[in-house]
């Protein structure tokens, strides 16, 4: 089968080829006939005065010119009708390659299962010589099938107690379906629903009954509103309203009118006012009044001066006074604060032992340092004048 596809594609392949050789000859010939063309060509460019003879010639070489075009064309389709059919031959070489290659793959499985049917088949007839050599070689293989019938049987009792559990559960739920009180709970659940409902279906009712009073009022506002138009009180008020209005604009226009007026009055005084200043700057009295006025100011001018640099002066003094003083004043710290220490030990006055005490001379010590040195020499340690202890007095009292 698969050799004859194959024998049928050959044959097919080399009639194209032969097709295609003389398609090719024929193209040749075509080309070798194109300088019969180009004198017909030759022939139309030729610039010769035209006779009918010459028409009828020309005529006829543009018919074969025109065949010839077409020739040229159908020439080319086949060459690639040709080509295109090569291309599929190829293809189909190709396709036949992948099939035997399966068909092989077949074959060769085929003799596999052969060889396994031959095996099976030999298996086959051992078993059935052993079974006529007797049923006591056969003992393990009934063992066996006791064992199975005896698994088969546990599963089905299995099943069986499997089947009992579902039908119980299904006993239960018709039976919670028949409960009395199932039913009633549903019943009254029931019930609340539908009470619900008849309960909004009447809102439902009232609203809609609201709704067509308003829109029966709406109509009716719309009708009024209609009337008020046509209301010969409304005309004559808005008669009214127009007139006050109007009114109202002439006494406005009015105003208007006297304010221009006076506006302009004004901007004639303005004109004046302008014109007398420019006077008054040309005017010797205001010139004169100018020059005495700047006058008395330059002389009061010097008279501020003098005051300054006196002021000045008398700054600068007591500022001289006030340096003297702080002077003073830290002299006088300073003598503060040597006198608050002994000048024998440079300790500090205190209210026991060291108290503060002065000499006849007017030096001051601590006591306990001012005996000690007056019991070894009767003179003042500060200025060598002769003391005695009996002079020596308590500057301040123990507790102030
Ligand atoms: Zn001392
Ligand atoms: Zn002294």
């Amino acid at each position: 089968m698969e050799d004859l596809k194959q024998a049928i594609l050959n044959m097919m392949a080399e009639q194209l080829d032969d097709g295609l050789k003389q398609l090719e000859e024929a193209a040749a010939n075509l080309r070798m006939d194109q300088p019969e063309g180009s004198q017909n060509q030759q022939l139309l460019d030729d610039p010769k005065p035209i006779t009918e003879e010459n028409k009828f010639e020309l005529n006829q070489t543009n018919l074969n010119l025109h065949e010839l075009h077409m020739l040229k064309k159908e020439l080319d389709t086949q060459v690639a009708i040709s080509r295109h059919q090569n291309t599929l031959i190829h293809d189909l070489k190709g396709q036949a390659e992948l099939d035997l290659a399966k068909i092989y793959e077949c074959q060769t499985k085929l003799v596999k299962m052969d060889d396994k049917c031959y095996k099976l088949e030999r298996k086959l007839f051992k078993m059935q010589k052993k079974e006529n050599l007797g049923e006591e070689e056969l003992g393990d293989e009934e063992l066996g099938e006791e064992e199975l019938h005896f698994q088969i049987d546990k599963l089905q009792k299995e099943l069986e107690a499997k089947d009992d559990i579902c039908h119980q559960l299904e006993q239960q739920i018709s039976q919670v379906y028949e409960n009395p009180e199932y039913i009633e709970m549903r019943k009254q659940l029931l019930d609340h629903l539908k009470e619900q409902e008849e309960l909004h279906l009447q809102e439902v009712n009232e609203l809609r009954k609201e709704l067509e009073a308003k829109d029966d009022i709406c109509h009716k506002l719309e009708q009024d509103v209609a009337h008020v138009g046509e209301n010969p009180e409304y005309i004559q008020m808005r008669q009214q309203l127009l007139d006050h209005l109007n009114e109202q604009e002439q006494l406005h226009l009015q105003e208007v009118n006297e304010l221009r007026k006076e506006l302009e009055a004004k901007d004639v005084i303005c004109h004046k006012l302008e014109q007398n200043v420019a006077h008054v700057g040309e005017n010797p009295e205001y010139i004169q009044m100018r020059q005495q006025l700047q006058d008395t100011i330059k002389c009061q001018e010097e008279v501020h001066l003098r005051d300054i640099n006196e002021m000045r002066q008398e700054l600068d003094l007591r500022d001289n006074i006030c340096l003297q003083k702080e002077q003073k004043i830290e002299d006088l710290e300073e003598r503060l604060e040597l006198s608050t220490s002994c000048d024998i030990c440079m300790e500090t006055f205190n209210t026991s032992s060291h108290r503060l005490v002065a000499l006849s001379c007017g030096h001051l010590f601590g006591e306990s340092c001012v005996r000690e040195c007056l019991r070894r020499n009767p003179l003042c340690p500060e200025c060598r004048t002769h003391v005695s202890v009996n002079n020596m007095r308590y500057v301040f009292p123990r507790y102030l």
